[in-house]
């Protein structure tokens, strides 16, 4: 039999204590007071750590088969505070198998976004030759591994696309529809231009990358948004950071913010190269890279749990209420000083930065090893 978890005097992120019991997979209770600890396991946090359901970084690359963008779940999951990690579009249809296959050797909670050609990212232009894309096998592997797959991934830049304009865009949202699944669709350098991307999207669509820095980027100049993305944000596409070696840019994120324009989702782009040597790290310090920009810790929070389980459709997940998935992070917010570097190379200093502590994944408690 397993054993039982409480965790007493949590702080949530609006201030508040609470005790969890937990049961394996689901929360069993949420009060202010959980009084029968009898044979349970007791973790008190005294109210001095904060609790969170389990942190969810919903643009990462963790298949180890192609060395171009891979990393160890674990590496980026459970061990950085992260509990599921999805999986960008790294593997196709002729390569989920694969990476289903290898996503039940790791502890991390692990989804997949699966990538319109069908040999997944082996190269950096997997949509310059049409003939990758085969809508038929897609469905085919989305049928299989329904719960594993929770998207379509598109990358729509000129490196990868090659002359092809938006048709592979088309040629992924018609199967996204199709397999009623999110489109995720990556943007960069044009062409496409981000007009011709973002008027093609509708509501429920993923754009990644949002805050880059690029010239085919949200910015229409210094202190304003090109008006494609302001109606792209109205119709109801979600905006996601997917930080990344080469996207996410301070000026652009805060003037976004200024002007209105808030990410929906806070996800990190992470592999190994920028896991290592930055400017990634860590969901962590994304997160607090859009804290130091002036996004609400409550919005944060929000931002890596309940908003990508629903823009993801993952049901049970990102909330803590009774009968959910367990999963949950606990966390300090420290006071003091950090070094944040974004893509380009801008440097800002946080004066609060979020560090993970431990984590309950699939009912055990692991706590995470101190630097
Ligand atoms: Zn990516």
């Amino acid at each position: 039999m397993v054993m039982k978890i409480v965790i007493k005097n949590g702080r949530l992120i609006d201030g508040n204590l609470i005790d969890i019991e937990i049961e394996e997979d689901k929360i069993l209770k949420i009060s202010e007071n959980i009084e029968n600890l009898e044979g349970k396991k007791v973790i008190d946090l005294k109210g001095e750590k904060h609790i969170s359901s389990g942190w969810i970084d919903m643009h990462t690359h963790c298949f180890n088969k192609f060395k171009l963008y891979s990393d160890d779940a674990d590496e980026i999951g459970y061990k950085k505070g992260v509990t599921v990690v999805v999986d960008a579009g790294t593997a196709g249809a002729d390569t989920i198998e694969e990476f289903y296959n290898q996503s039940k050797g790791v502890k991390t909670r692990v989804f997949a976004f699966i990538n319109i050609a069908r040999q997944g990212i082996k190269s950096q232009d997997e949509l310059s030759n049409l003939d990758n894309l085969k809508v038929n096998l897609l469905m085919d592997a989305v049928e299989k591994y329904k719960e594993f797959i929770v998207g379509v991934k598109a990358r729509i830049s000129k490196t990868v696309v090659g002359n092809n304009g938006i048709t592979p865009l088309k040629i992924a949202k018609k199967a996204s529809e199709e397999a009623g699944l999110p489109l995720m669709v990556h943007i960069g350098s044009e062409p496409p231009t981000l007009k011709e991307i973002l008027d093609e999207l509708k509501e429920g669509n993923i754009v990644s990358h949002i805050f880059n820095g690029k010239a085919n980027g949200i910015l229409k100049d210094e202190n304003s948004i090109k008006e494609e993305a302001i109606k792209a944000y109205e119709k109801g596409v979600y905006f996601d950071i997917a930080h990344g070696k080469d996207s996410f840019n301070f000026n652009v994120a805060e003037t976004a913010r200024t002007n209105g324009i808030k990410c929906h989702s806070i996800s990190t782009d992470i592999y190994q190269r920028n896991r290592l040597h930055g400017p990634v790290f860590d969901l962590a310090t994304t997160m607090t890279k859009a804290l130091t920009i002036g996004y609400e810790k409550e919005e944060v929070i929000e931002m890596v749990t309940k908003n990508p389980a629903e823009i993801l459709g993952l049901k049970g997940f990102g909330e803590l209420k009774e009968g959910f998935i367990s999963d949950i992070t606990i966390f300090d917010i420290v006071k003091g000083e950090k070094e944040l570097v974004d893509s380009n190379g801008n440097k800002k200093i946080a004066l609060e930065y979020f560090k993970p502590l431990a984590v309950i994944l699939k009912g055990e408690y692991i706590e995470i090893d101190k630097e």
